[in-house]
């Protein structure tokens, strides 16, 4: 039998990201809604449990991918008298870095090392399993969390201490979000001033102000118009903030992180709670009157 690794927090990208370590290890899953947990046990030969604290009881390693920092650490504080020394915890949520510390502290008062573990590469880069995993921790307990996070990581990069890796993953964020207001606002007016939006994209494609957004988001979300929901709105516009938190920390002025979290929020405010980040081109539209497609 394999070694028993436990997985929390069976979401859009948890799920795929889960069903990797459940072929590698003896998978012991726990969600929330106990229904996705135990289809998920079913379908890839895992077992479900019924709280976090029995995750911790019958593994060593445990891997969380829950929205934030903050269900991290209520899901350490269910499970608060399961914790044993030399436990490790892999934390692959796009959490924030204070917050990580803070975690990282509970759990050292058990003997638990902690290892933020955010990922790239969206919904699709977790089911090829060829996700970016950024590593904020101890030299030593990086080392320990590879073999566990290698069954779902194309690229896996040891960035710092505890919550350097959600440093970096809230930048990086902060880089897609900006590239999805910038490409929208630019091709509204392309396409008001009659250049195809297709045309538009393609010729960009082929020129320097390219990215993952224009190469792969518009086209397969916008021009389309298929509008696809694999990360949504909400989850961006809080690594927004966990951005803005970082650059304020480092003491690094910024214009433009500010004015892309505020058309965050008030993109968020016109579409329902469930919206993928890409949807806020639906503001520029709208405001616009222009459809980008
Ligand atoms: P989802 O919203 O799809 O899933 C969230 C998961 O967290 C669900 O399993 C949910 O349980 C669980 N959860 C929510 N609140 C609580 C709580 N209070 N206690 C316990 N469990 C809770 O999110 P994603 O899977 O999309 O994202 C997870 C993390 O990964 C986020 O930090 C996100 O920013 C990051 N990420 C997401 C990417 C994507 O493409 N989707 C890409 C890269 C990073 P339930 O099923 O009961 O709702």
């Amino acid at each position: 039998m394999s070694e028993r690794v436990g997985f929390i927090g069976l979401g859009a990208i948890g799920t795929p990201m889960a069903q990797h370590v459940a072929q590698a290890f003896d998978a012991v899953v726990w969600n929330r809604t106990g229904a996705k947990a135990e289809a998920f046990a079913k379908a890839h030969g895992a077992t479900a449990v019924a709280s976090p604290g029995d995750v911790v009881k019958a593994c060593d390693v445990v891997i969380t991918c829950l929205p934030t920092s903050r269900e991290v650490g209520e899901v350490i504080a269910a499970a608060g008298p399961m914790w044993r020394a030399g436990q490790l915890l892999i934390d692959g949520t796009s959490g924030d870095p204070a917050g990580s510390r803070r975690n990282a502290e509970t759990l050292a008062s058990h003997g638990v090392a902690f290892v933020d573990a955010p990922v790239s590469g969206g919904v699709s880069g977790a089911e090829r399993g060829a996700l970016t995993v950024m590593l904020g921790g101890a030299d030593a307990d990086v080392a320990r969390a590879r073999r566990y996070v290698q069954p779902y990581a194309g690229k896996i990069e040891h960035v710092g201490p505890v919550g350097a890796g959600h440093a970096l993953k809230a930048v990086n964020n902060a880089l897609l979000a900006l590239n999805i207001v910038a490409a929208g606002e630019g091709l509204a007016a392309l396409v008001k001033l009659g250049v195809p939006a297709k045309r538009a994209v393609d010729v960009i494609n082929a020129s320097s102000g390219r990215s993952n957004v224009t190469e792969n988001l518009i086209p397969e979300r916008v021009l389309s118009r298929a509008w696809l929901r694999t990360f949504s709105a909400a989850l961006l516009d809080k690594d927004l903030g966990v951005a803005l938190a970082v650059l304020e920390d480092a003491g690094v002025a910024s214009e433009l992180y500010p004015a892309v979290k505020r058309f965050y929020e008030a993109a968020r405010g016109m579409l329902d709670a469930d919206a993928d980040h890409v949807e806020v081109i639906k503001r520029i539209e709208a405001e616009s009157g222009t459809t980008i497609e």
